[in-house]
Parts: C-alpha cells; structure tokens; sequence
C-alpha cells in the first residue's frame, strides 16, 4: 500500500537516519564520518551520535584509518555482517536450499535437498522442516540474532500472507501458506519470486549497487526478470510483473504450460539448452555429450561449460545460440524499459565467456535506437547462488530498511 500520507515522528527520523547510514555503509563499503556527513548533508554532531548509537549495538565496526587526507586521519567505519544472521530458503522445480547467512549476506551453512514442491508437497515440506532445524542446531549459539526468513520462489506468491501461489510451472495443485510449517521460531518469513529477489540481492552486492534504473533478466531453467525503478523494485499491482518468459517470440511455436505459444522461456533457458543438447548426444552422435551422457547417466548445463572450455564445437554452438536468444530478451528489455543497465544473471552467466558476443551482435542489430542508446550489459557473477543470496537479501533489505526494529 502506498505511504504517501504518511508523516513522520521524531523517533522514525531516528531510525530513516540511522537506516540511512547503514544503507550508505552497505552500498559503499568503508567510509568515514566525514564521508558520511558529506554525503548525507546530516551535520556532524547528529553523524556522530547515530554512528555512537549504531557502534554500542555492534551494527558498526572501525577498520582502520583512510590515507586520503594529510593530517589527522579519519576512522573508517564499515557494517559489520557478523552483528545478525538472516535463514535463507530458495525453492526450485527440482527441490529446495535452505542456509544461514550473515548480513553480506555470506552463506555460513547450507544444505540441499531433492525433495520438490512441484513432485510432492507434503514430503518436500517435512523435508524444508527437516533442514530447517538443522539451519538453526548450527545456529544454536546465536538463535536470538536471526532476523529472519528470506524464501524466493521460481513462481508468484503473496508476500503479506507468506503464500506461494499455485503456478503450473512450480506449485501445481494448491497455494502454500509457508507460515504453518516455520511458525515456531517465531520469526518473520519475507517472501519474494526469484528473480525479483535474484535483481534486489545485485543492487545490495553486485554490479547494480549505483543503479537507479536496472533490468535483471535472469536466466536458468526458467527465465524472469527483476525490475529497478528509481531504486526501487518495480513487481506489478498484483505483484506478478516482470514475466518476461512468458512474451511470445513466435505465435506458431510450441504451446507453453502458461497457454500461449512459443515462449521466450522455451528457447532461452539453460533447461532448455541442455534438453537440445541431450537430444544431439542420444541422436545426433555426438561424441563428448554422448560420452558424458554414457558415463555419467546425465547431461546438465556445466558439462556443455566444461565441453566448451574443452574445445567440443557442439557444446559452444549451443551455448552460442543459447546467448542470441538471450540477447532477444536484452533487446526486448532495453526497448521497453530504457535501463542505465541490464544484469544478465542465473546460472547462464556462468557461459558469459561464450554468449557475450553473441549477446552484443543481437543486441548491436535489433535494438531500436541503437544509434542513442548503448546500453550497459553486465553478467551477475553468482550463477544459481544469486537465488539463494537474494531470499537472504529480502530480509536484509527489510532489515536495513528498520522494519524490524532492530535498531
Ligand atoms: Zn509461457
């Protein structure tokens, strides 16, 4: 809901300075005081007592002294990640992750399981339970530092109810309220699809940090993209914007699960890939993918990485294709948002060595003011991880925020 009538009290002045500072500390790195008062515009009495306030709960650290200045040397300060730990679920079409982070957000502890929404609900829960108690016996020393939990879901949810939303790609039968199964610890679940958390974890880390205005177009066995507007991620009224992978790149394509047909997701996803590449090795001969497949029962999207490092002409021609039909996506994307950059994320990132050329040529021939617009095109360098990292950055987010009332 919007909060533009909303004024503010003394004591929320506090805290949006406060959370001001830590949001600077966070994007920048190491400032000093100086730094921040100028930055700010805050004098710097009022700098010095919300750093005072945000040192005695141990929010901040000094780390030595900046050599930019002759003369007295001002402190340096940086947030200090260690002060909280965040729970971090990230659901896939094959089954879950589940890990405690600190607030870099840095995973500390992770665990995987096979076990998925998509094959069996009530077993993939008893799983995520599971798992869950392992995350917190690791924790065990610091239970009372955990903010949270951060779920991103490959599919739509309800963020305020904490429900994933049924999706015939992900969660086929019913809608999931989360909060039934994680509500003894009595934390709160923040909730967000993956690739909206996957855009929000690169302004907060990654390449995006500066950006205002950014498309992430994440690419994995599914496709989506994380929208910023002026800072802010932009998810639609109904909070299910940004499905880039259901847009129709050719009307006589194969139907898609969504109803319509010839999606860009059916083309331009590493499950994809890696389905073509399956059907080359099994029927086209050849011989480094049917080798793998031989040996090792299986085909996945780091064996053609592999291949292609390795010389195999298959593995790269697919991953060339792999990187037109993304830059498709980027050109759709750039012509309907005019982005300062887009982030290309998700495990086909990981290819960057291979597609980016074929990115730049699509993008260089098809984008509609290509003599105005260049566009900045980077390459998220998490891979799958970004998922995970961005459900651990949902609450951070929130956290620095002072939604939690943490400070
Ligand atoms: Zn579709």
């Amino acid at each position: 809901m919007s909060n533009q009538w909303v004024g503010d009290n003394l004591s929320d002045v506090k805290v949006k300075n406060r959370s001001l500072v830590l949001r600077l500390l966070k994007k920048k790195g190491l400032l000093s005081r100086i730094d921040l008062a100028r930055i700010t515009g805050l004098t710097q009495p009022t700098i010095t007592n919300i750093v005072n306030d945000l040192l005695s709960v141990n929010l901040l650290k000094e780390v030595g002294f900046s050599d930019t200045r002759a003369g007295r040397k001002p402190i340096l300060l940086s947030m200090n990640d260690q002060a909280f730990y965040i729970v971090a679920i990230h659901f896939t079409r094959r089954g879950f992750s589940i890990a405690l982070t600190d607030l870099g957000p840095n995973i500390l502890f992770r665990r995987d399981s096979h076990y998925s929404l998509l094959e069996n609900i009530d077993l993939a829960l008893l799983e995520l339970q599971k798992e869950f108690i392992h995350v917190l016996e690791y924790a065990t020393q610091s239970l009372s530092l955990i903010l949270g939990i951060g779920v991103s879901v490959p599919g739509p949810v309800d963020a305020e109810s904490c429900t994933i939303l049924a999706h015939p790609t992900f969660l086929r039968y019913r809608n999931l309220d989360l909060r039934k199964y994680l509500f003894e610890y009595d934390l709160p679940i923040f909730m967000m699809n993956d690739a909206h958390a996957a855009c929000l974890h690169e302004t907060w880390s990654g390449q995006a940090r500066e950006a205002e205005n950014m498309v992430y177009f994440m690419v994995g066995e599914g496709v989506g993209t994380g929208v910023l507007v002026e800072g802010k991620i932009y998810e639609g009224v109904n909070r299910k914007g940004g499905e880039i992978g259901h847009t129709s790149i050719n009307i006589f394509g194969p139907r898609c699960v969504c109803g319509n047909y010839g999606c860009l997701e059916m083309y331009c996803s590493t499950y994809n890939v890696v389905e073509k590449a399956r059907e080359i090795a099994w029927f086209g001969g050849n011989g480094y993918l049917r080798a793998v497949l031989e040996k090792e029962g299986k085909l996945e999207f780091h064996h053609l990485l592999e291949g292609a490092r390795n010389g195999d002409s298959t593995s790269l021609q697919l991953l060339q294709q792999l990187g037109q039909y993304i830059g498709i996506g980027v050109v759709h994307l750039i012509n309907l948002y005019d982005p300062e950059m887009v982030v290309i994320g998700g495990q086909a990132a990981l290819a960057q060595e291979f597609l980016e050329n074929s990115v730049k040529q699509v993008v260089e021939e098809r984008l509609l003011y290509r003599e105005y617009v260049t566009p900045q095109i980077h390459y998220s360098k998490w891979g799958d991880e970004v998922t995970l990292l961005g459900a651990a950055t949902i609450v951070l987010d929130h956290f620095i925020a002072g939604d939690l009332g943490r400070f």
